[in-house]
């Protein structure tokens, strides 16, 4: 009896594992017409400048609109995407996606909105053969590079190979800035800050979230800030969800933040309502 509990018992076990495999090979195929399909989207999050308040920035996080599944997050398929290839052609699609809407709102207030672009390490050293493509695209858009900001992590930068380093170059060359997203979470060295053009320390939300007066956290905060206006960089605050943090980060001479606090990642036409390009309940938009 015990054996053959035990066989069943192993055989759940098995289908299991069968229909895991099953489901990652579903969406590997629906990832792969995904594309084509038209069903990817960007949802733009405000980053506001903590001095004046303006929202001066955004950041650009995709999402996938999946036929039977609804809208899927980022962290649920860049994976795939990356060990399949295909994170290639979709991160092109969403630095041109980006840079079209950054065109658009290139000439509000007098200084627009300058979009940034995440980019996982897999993604940045598969990508290489396409930097030249996509910088055509901001010139053929004439828009100047300085609209575009790329985040990557600090892992990439650690051993950097000589083609990691090439791509930094142009890129920088073409005016594009570049920002460390999650920092502090990655590794401890901090060589690479000096080796590196960098222009955003972004703080991870992991030292957001629990900002206190006289926390361990806002030390770091506050530690982070100084260091980063000393080597001449700027710091964004990821995850700021309260005043509290607001007022701290604020206090600690943080640069700009981020976080449920100002607005989630909203699509498109809803972050124009809030840039005051539209009225909230949809409608034509203002010509810009
Ligand atoms: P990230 O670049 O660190 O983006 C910030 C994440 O925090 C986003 O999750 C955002 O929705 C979420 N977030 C923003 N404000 C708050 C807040 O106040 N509280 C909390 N708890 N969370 C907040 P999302 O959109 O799910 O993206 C997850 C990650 O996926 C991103 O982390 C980024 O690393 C990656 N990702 C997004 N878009 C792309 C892309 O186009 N390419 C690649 N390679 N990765 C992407
Ligand atoms: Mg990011
Ligand atoms: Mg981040
Ligand atoms: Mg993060």
């Amino acid at each position: 009896v015990a054996k053959s509990q035990g066989r069943n018992r192993f055989s759940h076990f098995t289908n299991a594992l069968q229909q895991a495999a099953q489901q990652r090979l579903r969406l590997i195929t629906d990832l792969r017409s995904a594309l084509a399909n038209d069903q990817f989207c960007i949802h733009f999050q405000p980053i506001v400048e903590l001095a004046s308040g303006h929202i001066v920035k955004a950041e650009a996080l995709l999402r996938w609109q999946h036929p039977q599944r609804g809208m899927i997050g980022p962290t649920e398929f860049i994976a795939l995407a990356e060990e399949t290839g295909l994170v290639n052609p979709i991160g092109s699609w969403v630095f041109r996606e980006a840079a079209r809407w950054a065109k658009r709102w290139a000439g509000l207030h007098g200084r627009g909105v300058q979009v940034s672009v995440n980019k996982s390490p897999v993604q940045f050293r598969a990508e290489a053969d396409d930097s030249r493509a996509l910088l055509d695209y901001l010139a053929e858009l004439q828009l100047p590079g300085n609209s575009i900001v790329i985040e990557i992590t600090e892992g990439l930068l650690l051993n950097a190979e000589a083609g990691v380093i090439e791509r930094l170059r142009k890129f920088r060359e073409a005016g594009i800035q570049v920002a460390i997203d999650d920092f502090g979470t990655g590794y401890s060295s901090l060589s690479y800050l000096k080796k590196f053009d960098i222009d955003y320390l972004k703080i991870d939300q992991s030292f957001v979230c629990n900002l206190a007066p006289d926390s361990d956290d806002l030390a770091l905060a506050e530690a982070i800030i100084v260091m980063a206006h000393k080597l001449g960089l700027k710091v964004i605050a990821e995850g700021v969800e309260t005043e509290p943090q607001r007022a701290l980060l604020c206090a600690a001479g943080c640069d700009y933040a981020q976080g449920y606090l100002f607005s989630q990642p909203l699509p498109p036409e809803q972050f124009e309502a809030l840039l005051g390009l539209r009225q909230a309940g949809g409608g034509e938009p203002t010509a810009l």
